[in-house]
């Protein structure tokens, strides 16, 4: 039996979680819940100065927010930890011991000079630019005298010479590497820390992992990465490169494009389940692509990384958008008002004495209106405080309609005058009165519309009326009835 899936996320806390990031962590997560695997969260904030602790808790807030879970890693713990590498140094140290023991590491105290006239020399020659290995067969002796007297030094890794690395990317197909292109690579640095390749490789032999999944920019580390479990003696992870996630001129996706944080599309009223669903097909597509609206189920059952394409995945607003307002359309309104509430919160007034059904029954009313929640938030205000002002074109075209304020004056009356507050019947009620009146319904409408809202557009005037209600109503139509044009 093989051994059961176990990936991992693995960001650096150098800033918020990204679209590309997150399309890496939903990947991972994917094919963990389809294999029925582990889905480990590990955070890489060796870089002390560029790490940063808002960020870590930006980063899980943002895979939090995509609804993505994670079965070990922060908060949650695990037999695989700590999952955060500045706490795993321990576990570097000892490996770098045993390294060392088996000679598989060597010092070596070049200096960032000789390095670059090392360099030079080989353009020169027009060889290979790498690290020669002079310092590969220093006498223990002079390692020992150099250390002693304060000499700065870097571990390398030994790379044999005429050495190729090779893998089965199961994204990308068949990769090689030749030794040409790889040299002595350094494991820890003059300061003593691990190299990202060395720490990347020490978690994931510790944490198990089976398949490493990540971003394609990460090709170049990847034989190095090998060469590392190789020494180590370690079973190698099988490797998918996904592929980079792009604008619509095709370059890398970056702030030129618009945002690029996840947390941008949060503030931008997107909906986290459309999000996610827009990020799955961000490079992979399911049997049959033509279907793209795929509920969370759906892709656990489907995602496989055999149909991640290995070119680029253009990153395009308008169909996000467009798959944002389908899964509007399909909430129901109660799951739509779940949704919704945060944003509400923000608008002056509210909940303004509205029940849940009510709010519910509002928010169903822009189900179809609107493609993301701040849309909603920017044209349901009116809902939660009367009008204080009104549309001024609103009241230049009241004002054409022929002795308005007589007539909505009668309209309040026959409002009055009614029993129930339903759509059906408010409706029937305003058809009769225009036309026994000898009026366009469409007038008196816009009469009430602007009343009630004080805006020319809203949706669906007796829906509207019935979410109000009959004193919300007949209050704002009274009030409006002192500034309509006579
Ligand atoms: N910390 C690395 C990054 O954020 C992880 C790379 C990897 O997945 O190996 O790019």
């Amino acid at each position: 039996m093989s051994a059961p899936v176990r990936v991992r996320f693995a960001p650096s806390p150098t800033g918020n979680l990204h679209v590309g990031g997150a399309r890496t962590a939903l990947f991972n997560w994917l094919f963990a819940r389809h294999h029925g695997g582990v889905f480990v969260l590990r955070i890489e904030d060796t870089d002390l100065e560029r790490s940063q602790a808002a960020y870590t808790q930006a980063i899980l807030d943002g895979l939090k927010w995509l609804g993505l879970d994670w079965d070990e890693g922060p908060e949650v713990g695990g037999a695989h930890g700590p999952y955060f590498q500045t706490q795993r140094e321990g576990l570097y140290r000892a490996a770098v011991e045993r390294l060392l023991a088996e000679g598989k590491l060597y010092h070596c105290f070049c200096s960032g000079e000789t390095l670059e006239a090392m360099r030079k020399d080989q353009a020169e020659r027009k060889v290979a630019i790498k690290y020669d290995g002079r310092c590969r067969g220093l006498p223990r002796e002079e390692v020992e005298r150099r250390i002693a007297a304060g000499e700065k030094f870097v571990l390398r890794l030994r790379c044999p010479d005429g050495i190729s690395v090779e893998w089965e990317d199961i994204t990308k197909g068949k990769l090689t590497f030749t030794s040409d292109l790889l040299d002595d690579l350094v494991v820890v640095k003059s300061d003593g820390m691990p190299t990202y390749n060395f720490a990347v490789v020490i978690d994931d032999v510790g944490m198990q992992i089976t398949h490493v999944i990540r971003g394609e920019d990460h090709i170049s580390n990847t034989p190095k990465q090998i060469l590392l479990y190789r020494a180590l003696e370690a079973p190698v992870p099988r490797f998918a490169h996904i592929p980079m996630i792009l604008g619509k001129d095709r370059a890398r996706l970056s702030k030129r494009h618009g945002a690029t944080s996840v947390i941008e599309y949060e503030k931008m009223g997107f909906d986290p389940e459309a999000f996610r669903n827009y990020l799955a097909l961000l490079g992979w597509s399911p049997e049959d692509h033509t279907r793209e609206i795929l509920s969370r189920e759906q892709l656990f059952a489907e995602f496989s990384l055999d149909r991640v394409s290995s070119h680029g995945a253009i990153f395009d607003l308008d169909k996000l958008t467009w798959m944002n307002a389908e899964y509007l359309k399909r909430f129901t309104p109660e799951v739509l008002l779940a949704r919704l509430r945060p944003w509400l919160a923000k608008i002056p007034g509210f909940p303004g004495g509205y029940s849940d059904a009510q709010l519910a029954k509002m928010a169903g009313l822009y189900r179809e209106r609107v493609k993301t929640y701040d849309e909603i938030v920017a044209n349901a205000g009116w809902f939660f405080s009367a009008p204080q002002e009104y549309d001024a074109k609103g009241l230049e075209k009241a004002g054409k309609i022929a002795g308005a304020r007589d007539l909505l004056g009668r309209l309040i009356g026959r409002f009055e005058a009614q029993a129930g507050f339903e759509e059906g019947p408010l409706e029937a009620l305003v058809r009769g009165f225009a036309e026994a009146e000898g009026r366009k319904f469409g007038d008196v409408v816009h009469l009430c519309r602007l009343g009630l809202s004080g805006r020319t557009a809203t949706p669906g005037l007796f829906e509207v009326m019935a979410v109000l209600g009959r004193d919300e109503s007949l209050a704002r139509l009274r009030r409006f009835l002192t500034v309509c044009p006579a």
